[in-house]
């Protein structure tokens, strides 16, 4: 490990990588740790979904713009079969149904396509009777994070000559260095992309910002019959009230007041009911959010069947059998959508503070380059 590089990353989830190809499309000799064997933090529990439609307006949806345009440059190259496109937000009450309506005929809603009950059901009859409309967003991209992050890291390896060091922890980063228990490795410019771990890296900026987890049941079903096709990730009522872009339309409050009144467990729970499908047929289900300092690894069965309850409610098929239970976790701070502070003289720690990552990290990787390296030519 003699060699000087220009950019050292500590983390191979998204955001690292997502540096890692920006440095390296501009000839940057680039070197990424990582002390797993393979990415298996949040950049892979989640549902690999990337969103713009109810994503904040401004600058997060902004950067979900560009990372999807990337995303849609990438995958092919490295092999990512992009699984859906668009999203299908899907009404169940009056208060939410005047929101997508609105949301359509408002600027960011450029593109979408409200249906009423008839036609929703008519083009989409796997929906569950008694829904109110639907919204059609055609912006989204979705990908299987367990199969894409492995192939982005190894396109990047074998197309853009980065190197990876697997199983490799950073014990402390320092201007010109990242320090590990077997060595130094040293570079002009260091990204700590380490997601949730990054307090044990900068205990004092996570202290700051008050550092803290979010922790996310997710479950995959056994795979449906080939007539039950999914072209879009689904979401429903619930996510109104938790996507900036959608929670700050006016029909919000009343949505949100009859959501407490009706399903005040599930609110308190934080479910966001999201379902998308895999090629081989599985569905992924999610998801809810309890924030908490440390992580812990327990999931709640009453938590699950909250969110069970939801897709229930929305589609028209028997109840499936899970196949996989698991807890995914993300960071977040008071300082949010995005953490980026310099640690030290030309060590950057990054970190997305909002459950965005999938939809903005590649633009954010652009941006701290540019930062660092000065505007690309
Ligand atoms: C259940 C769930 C669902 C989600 N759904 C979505 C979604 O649909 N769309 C969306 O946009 N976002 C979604 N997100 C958010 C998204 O997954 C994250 O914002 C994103 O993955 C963060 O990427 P990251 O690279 O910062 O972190 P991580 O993926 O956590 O990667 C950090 C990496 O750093 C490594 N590391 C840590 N410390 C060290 C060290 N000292 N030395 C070496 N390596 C180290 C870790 O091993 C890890 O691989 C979801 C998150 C979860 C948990």
């Amino acid at each position: 490990m003699g060699t000087r590089f220009d950019l050292a990353i500590v983390g191979a989830g998204i955001v690292g990588l997502a540096h890692a190809l920006a440095a390296a499309r501009r000839g940057l000799r680039v070197v990424v740790v990582d002390r797993d064997p393979r990415a298996c933090s949040a950049s892979v529990q989640n549902f690999g979904f990337v969103t713009i439609t109810g994503q904040e307006p401004g600058v997060t949806r902004e950067r979900a713009m560009r990372s999807r345009d990337v995303w849609a440059e990438v995958a092919p190259e490295a092999g990512i079969a992009i699984l859906q496109r668009g999203a299908l937000v899907v009404s169940r009450r009056r208060e939410s149904r005047e929101l997508l309506a609105a949301f359509a005929a408002a600027p960011d809603g450029e593109g979408c396509e409200f249906y009423d009950a008839v036609h929703a059901r008519r083009r989409w009859p796997m929906l569950a009777t008694g829904l109110e409309g639907a919204l059609l967003s055609p912006h989204e991209l979705r990908v299987e994070p367990r199969e894409a992050l492995p192939k982005l890291a190894a396109w990047l390896a074998e197309r853009h000559g980065v190197e990876f060091h697997w199983g490799l922890s950073a014990g402390m980063v320092e201007p010109g260095a990242l320090v590990h228990a077997q060595g130094r490795i040293e570079a002009d410019a260091i990204v700590v992309a380490a997601g949730a771990a990054l307090r044990a890296l900068a205990p004092a900026l996570a202290r700051r910002v008050n550092y803290r987890a979010c922790r996310l049941q997710m479950m995959r079903t056994a795979s449906q019959p080939p007539s039950f096709r999914l072209d879009h990730v689904l979401m429903s009522d619930l996510s109104l009230v938790r996507y900036g872009g959608f929670a700050r339309m006016r029909p919000a409050k009343a949505l949100r007041a009859r959501l407490e009144a009706e399903v005040p467990s599930a609110l308190a729970g934080g479910v966001n009911l999201i379902v998308a499908q895999g090629a081989d047929g599985s569905l992924v289900v999610g998801d809810s959010h309890h924030y908490d300092e440390a992580i812990e690894p327990f999931a709640s069965e009453s938590v699950d069947a909250l969110i069970l309850d939801e897709m229930d409610a929305v589609l028209d098929v028997p109840r499936p059998g899970i196949t996989e239970h698991w807890v995914g976790v993300y960071p977040v701070a008071d300082v949010t959508p995005l953490l980026r502070e310099a640690l030290a003289d030309r060590v950057m720690a990054v970190s997305v503070t909002s459950g965005t990552g999938m939809s903005t990290a590649f633009a954010i990787g652009e941006e701290t380059v540019s930062g660092l390296f000065g505007p690309s030519a």
